[in-house]
């Protein structure tokens, strides 16, 4: 018997959301604005993962584009068994669609969200997040941003790009603006850069998730205080691989990080780029990791308590968690 593992409700909470976009949409807004349709087989590195992530990001043209994507998103996770989507939304990357106005563009995608929500029963949160190559200052209004909408949408505040010559602790002020807020402290780390990037993101930002964090398992002690403090590290196999942070699938570090007792969640992170949606991740996760049904229900138990979901999400996820481990 194999328990169907689109019926094991579930959270994505390491999910940007242009990236969610199907490869049919990326045809049509290319096509919309008479540009090729952007295409990749293999990504030398992060910057050229980057470079190709900026290719998408200039094809989206008009609102109406990103409330399409929105729509698909709620649907695709839906068909996912995903519950809950904690999407990681850059306001300032839309804000000449919007007069150069960061909060209108948070409170169209909100709107759009909340209408997703309601017409699907998938629960839609944002997280904001900051470019960490970008400037200290342009992380400090973002964070402010996220802190207004805090109880109103937002629910976590992070940092992503490039880790390499970028380290964390200058924003430690955008982090102390947002955990002021009530916002959940979510950092990429440990992708590009080895332990020393989760040291950083649990000791100085006092992250309570990590985005990837994978690179923690180089470093045994770092790990077990991972583990004890209970800092959620929110996974993404496939992207680990096409980015060059695992040799290979096989060797993806998801099994150990497990078996120390790290608490991980899984997750897709660029679907658009990377290819597996959120349940394809968790059916490598069995087929090609070997995790049994009780770790894949664990995640899944992560991806629900770690996340920023109303509590009533997370009573419902849970129960239906443990009755999927039951069936
Ligand atoms: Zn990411």
């Amino acid at each position: 018997m194999t328990r169907d593992l689109a019926l094991l409700p579930k959270g994505h909470l390491h999910l940007h959301f242009e990236a969610s976009m199907r490869p049919a949409t990326l045809r049509d807004i290319a096509s919309e604005a008479d540009e090729p349709v952007p295409s990749w087989s293999d990504f030398a590195d992060f910057s050229d993962f980057e470079a190709a992530y900026g290719d998408v990001l200039r094809l989206i043209r008009r609102p109406d584009q990103l409330e399409r994507i929105m729509t698909e998103l709620a649907d695709d996770a839906k068909a996912d068994g995903v519950v809950y989507v904690e999407a990681t939304l850059a306001p300032v990357l839309h804000q000449h669609l919007f007069g150069g106005d960061a909060e209108a563009v948070l409170d169209f995608l909100l709107a759009a969200a909340k209408r997703e929500e309601e017409r699907t029963g998938v629960v839609i949160r944002a997280m904001l997040a900051s470019a960490r190559s970008g400037p200290v200052e342009l992380a400090v209004e973002d964070a402010r941003l996220a802190a207004r909408y805090a109880g109103r949408g937002v629910v976590s505040y992070g940092l992503h790009s490039d880790e390499r010559g970028f380290p964390a602790a200058p924003f430690v002020e955008a982090f102390d603006v947002a955990r002021t807020a009530g916002l959940l402290i979510t950092p990429h780390a440990g992708e590009l850069v080895g332990p020393a990037s989760v040291r950083e993101a649990v000791e100085v930002l006092h992250a309570d998730r990590i985005l990837h964090g994978v690179r923690v398992i180089e470093d045994p002690d770092l790990t077990a205080e991972v583990a004890r403090l209970g800092v959620c590290l929110d996974v993404c196999p496939s992207s680990n691989v096409v980015l060059h942070v695992v040799p290979d699938l096989d060797h993806h570090p998801l099994p150990a990080l497990l078996a120390a007792g790290v608490t991980c969640s899984i997750n897709a992170d660029d679907p658009i780029q990377f290819g597996p949606n959120v349940l394809e991740e968790y059916e490598l996760c069995r087929d090609r990791l070997g995790l049994t049904d009780e770790q894949l229900a664990g995640c899944a138990r992560a991806s629900i308590t770690a996340s920023g979901a109303p509590e009533d999400v997370k009573t419902r996820a849970l129960a239906g968690i443990d009755a999927w481990l039951a069936s």
